[in-house]
């Protein structure tokens, strides 16, 4: 479950009005969670800082400041001195490798507790008449004469049903193709780590998509830190080593702080990425089948969003007007949402 495994990053800061949309309406929805789940997700705005490191990252972070402004989703330009002060254990050397030139900062993205999102959305769903059942794989999609959906075949049986919604994240393209379609996805491993715990040291969330990696302070104390995809599709739930490895060098070269410090474990998940990094959530060409994939690297930030347009989606059977530019149909027009440069994780 990519939900409870990921590095809890949320912001909105992406290119297109489109994305602006779909992401800023998640972030505002971020807002009021605890409150409306009656379950603290200990969501924490405390920034997002990208880092720009050249002159190609300084063109484009401002460009998305400026775009990101006129659709109303806050983002500002500091200088290297001021994401010092907004980030202290941030090395602004000009002797670095890549040295950092400025960098693009939205104070609403932060993160929250992904264990607590995930039993809070799943207490709060319990208590409205919802059945959770766990540990139990879907294994078939049954689709009558007419094509639509009649039910799913599970590990304990079949469930009728006219409606099914599917959000398996990295399974996605296993799960649509039971009901015979092919999606444009490709699965990959994403990795994080944390090291040993330690008292705060580290106040926001910093990325640097050049350098690559990306890094806060869990409320434990861990310094949770990310790294890019493999570099070839997987299900397996471990990244390769080269990876983390060049991700610790790279944090090691920003924050020189941490070079002593001590990993503690790693982890991987499987994550679904459309060819242009944006998510399919919508219909189907199967009557009463919806999805909700192709999140990619960064749909944890998302979550409220995504659980809001697709129960609209499947109790309107037509897709909400934040979630309608976001189909699979795209794919074949050309209308598609390169978010490839936002993504901010190589992949
Ligand atoms: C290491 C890592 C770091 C990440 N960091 C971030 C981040 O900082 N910020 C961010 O926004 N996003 C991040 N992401 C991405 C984010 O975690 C995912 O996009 C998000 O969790 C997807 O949510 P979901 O609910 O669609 O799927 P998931 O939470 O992955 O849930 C899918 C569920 O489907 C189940 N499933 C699969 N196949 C079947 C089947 N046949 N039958 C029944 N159930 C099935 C799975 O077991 C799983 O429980 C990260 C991902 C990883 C792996």
């Amino acid at each position: 479950m990519g939900t409870g495994r990921n590095t809890t990053i949320i912001r909105s800061n992406y290119l297109y009005d489109e994305s602006a949309r779909i992401y800023d309406h998640a972030l505002d929805l971020w807002d009021g969670l605890s409150q409306e789940l009656n379950y603290n997700v200990m969501y924490s705005k405390r920034g997002v800082m990208m880092l720009a490191h050249n002159v190609h990252d300084m063109q484009s972070f401002h460009r998305h400041i400026h775009a990101n402004r006129l659709n109303g989703v806050d983002n500002q330009w500091l200088t290297p001195e001021e994401a010092k002060a907004y980030c202290p254990p941030l090395s602004i050397s000009k002797n670095a490798r890549y040295p950092v030139m400025g960098a693009a900062l939205q104070k609403k993205g932060g993160v929250a507790r992904h264990d607590s999102v995930a039993w809070g959305y799943a207490r709060a769903a319990a208590a409205l008449g919802v059945d959770i059942i766990q540990n139990c794989a879907v294994t078939g999609i049954k689709r009558a004469a007419d094509g639509a959906v009649e039910g799913i075949e599970t590990e304990r049986g079949f469930i009728a049903t006219p409606k099914v919604g599917v959000s398996a994240a990295g399974n996605s393209s296993v799960l649509m193709e039971m009901a015979g379609l092919r999606f444009p996805l490709e699965s990959y491993p994403l990795q994080a780590l944390v090291s040993e715990p330690v008292k705060p040291v580290f106040p926001c969330v910093v990325m640097s998509n050049t350098v690559h990696a990306y890094i806060s302070q869990s409320d434990k104390g861990e310094l949770v830190i990310g790294a890019g995809t493999d570099q070839y599709v997987s299900y397996s739930q471990h990244g390769a080593l080269h990876i983390i490895e060049h991700t610790l060098a790279s944090i090691c070269e920003i924050f020189p702080l941490f070079k002593r410090m001590r990993m503690l474990r790693s982890w991987g998940g499987v994550v679904d990425v459309t060819p242009d990094r944006s998510p399919i959530l919508g219909k189907t060409p199967v009557p009463g089948l919806y999805v909700n994939c192709g999140w990619g690297t960064g749909g944890f930030k998302a979550t409220p969003g995504a659980g809001h347009l697709l129960a609209h989606t499947i109790a309107k059977d037509e897709p909400h007007k934040i979630n309608a530019p976001f189909t699979l149909d795209r794919f074949r027009t050309g209308r598609l949402i390169d978010e490839a440069a936002a993504a901010a994780v190589a992949h």
